[in-house]
């Protein structure tokens, strides 16, 4: 095997995939029952056999392609995910071929370096003070901190170790108090009521707070609610906002909610995992007003920063509440050890740790950051549009003005008739669109993460489910 021949081979396999992915040729999905798939792809001969290498490669990877989701094309309108830019692509195989895991510093110095560096570029744009290099004279005191870990779930669990560290410092040695509470809207990502659940909380432990009839926190309603749970003898650990909610897109009114917290002495987290991206953007950043004030942030680079799965990043306005969060007592952080770097294994959940800052940073630095912003107005802008025009139709219904690049609507029917649409596309392959629920009804929801996907798109989509639904009723 050579390693440089097979990368060339891989590298015209992914370039004959993105091509017929963008020129909108194929189908965007294509399922095929598994087991055939893993027949077709000899999956058993190959693991007992191998030589997979060479023409074998290739004709493997034409297999494999031809039975993966094709994000880049344009008319990928599904899940949440970045369809990465091919320099962070590059980064994760970086990190897979030298598996530099760099918890501790000595595994791993350029990709801690480069972590290090992202985790400040994100807390800058939170508006955050960044964190000096360790060693250096102010690290620690009212710095902020952060790590990278693998994904928005695992990221909100930590934040919320580290809540639960400020509240109930004991917690770490003698399990958690039975009387703590996380306030947070019915619309919080299921990350959340799963940590609760993680955490010994239980998911009861999830109080949901009022909301709009948009589902967004209601700041004025906020503070008697806490006060309420507090007369019930409860300690509130956190409230968690949401920057942007999951099924709509829309963003709670951080800074009022952030007041609030002030107030009552209360954690603030807040679940950017999708959303706190707009960050980047100089016209949509204000979408986020008042995240200065909060505590704690998750913050998904796999979702708009262009990255490939996953990277997501936890973020602390003082460092030290992450440093706390995995022991009680983190004064042996700061001993006089003896090394040159900083040691991530202290803030993260995992242990052995992946370079998640290389892929982040590759993204950003293949064309520069400026580039990203243009990227998160540009898909908004599209949702924007989109909203607009399906207004527009007849037949259609739009369940609100989207503030990110999320649209949801519905044709008119019931729920049954949403899910069947979905449920044809899908076996169709052309379009890939996923449905949502939001104030009891189902909703056929698109997430504009392409960036070649236009209007036209998403009219010829709509064109589409026009023609299912008229199906629909002629039978
Ligand atoms: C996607 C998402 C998550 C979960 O993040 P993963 O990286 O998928 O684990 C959490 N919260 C919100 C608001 C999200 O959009």
């Amino acid at each position: 095997m050579s390693f440089g021949k097979d990368c060339r081979i891989t590298a015209d396999a992914l370039e004959a995939f993105e091509t017929q992915s963008r020129g909108r040729t194929g189908k965007v999905i294509h399922q095929t029952p598994m087991a055939e798939l893993a027949r077709q792809l000899d999956i058993d001969r190959l693991i007992a056999e191998g030589g997979l290498t060479g023409d074998r490669l290739a004709r493997f990877l034409a297999d494999y392609l031809a039975n993966s989701t094709r994000l880049r094309d344009p008319r990928y309108m599904g899940h949440q995910v970045a369809v990465p830019h091919g320099s962070s692509a590059l980064g994760a195989l970086v990190d897979g071929f030298t598996n530099n895991a760099m918890a501790i510093y000595e595994m791993g110095p350029a990709a801690a370096a480069v972590e290090h560096k992202v985790v400040n570029w994100m807390l800058a744009k939170a508006g955050w003070q960044t964190a000096d290099p360790p060693g250096s004279a102010g690290a620690g005191s009212q710095q902020g901190g952060g790590v990278l870990t693998h994904g928005g779930s695992l990221a909100n669990l930590t934040a919320l170790v580290a809540a639960r560290g400020r509240v109930a410092p004991r917690a770490w040695m003698d399990g958690t108090p039975r009387n703590l509470v996380i306030v947070a809207a019915r619309g919080c990502h299921y990350s959340i009521p799963r940590a609760a659940g993680i955490l010994g909380l239980g998911e009861t432990a999830v109080r949901l707070a009022p909301t709009d009839d948009l589902g967004r926190l209601d700041a004025a309603r906020l503070g008697a609610f806490v006060e309420g749970l507090r007369a019930e003898g409860l300690t509130v650990m956190a409230v968690v906002a949401n920057a942007c909610a999951t099924a709509l897109g829309l963003y709670d009114p951080i800074r009022k909610v952030a007041e609030v917290c002030r107030e009552l002495g209360v954690w603030l987290h807040v679940d950017g995992a999708h959303g706190a991206s707009a960050l980047v953007s100089e016209r949509h950043r204000g979408l986020l007003d008042g995240l200065e004030l909060a505590d704690s942030l998750v913050w998904d680079a796999h979702k708009m920063l262009r990255t490939s799965v996953l990277s997501a990043a936890v973020l602390v306005r003082d460092g030290r509440d992450l440093d706390q969060a995995f022991h009680e007592d983190a004064s042996y952080l700061f001993h006089d050890k003896e090394q040159l770097g900083f040691d991530f294994v202290h803030r993260t959940i995992e242990c052995t740790k992946a370079a998640l800052g290389l892929k982040v940073f590759m993204a950003l630095a293949a064309e520069g950051e400026a580039a990203l912003a243009d990227y998160w107005d540009r898909q908004a802008e599209l949702a924007r549009e989109a909203a607009r025009w399906i207004r527009s139709e007849t037949g259609f219904e739009l369940a609100a003005e989207p503030q990110a690049n999320i649209v949801c609507f519905r044709v008119e029917g019931d729920d049954g008739r949403q899910l069947a649409i979905r449920k044809r596309l899908v076996e169709d392959g052309r379009y890939y669109i996923s449905t949502t629920e939001h104030a009891g009804r189902r909703w056929l929801r698109l997430a504009l993460m392409n960036p070649e996907t236009s209007l036209g798109d998403v009219q010829a989509l709509a064109a589409e489910i026009r023609r299912l639904a008229a199906a629909a009723n002629d039978g």
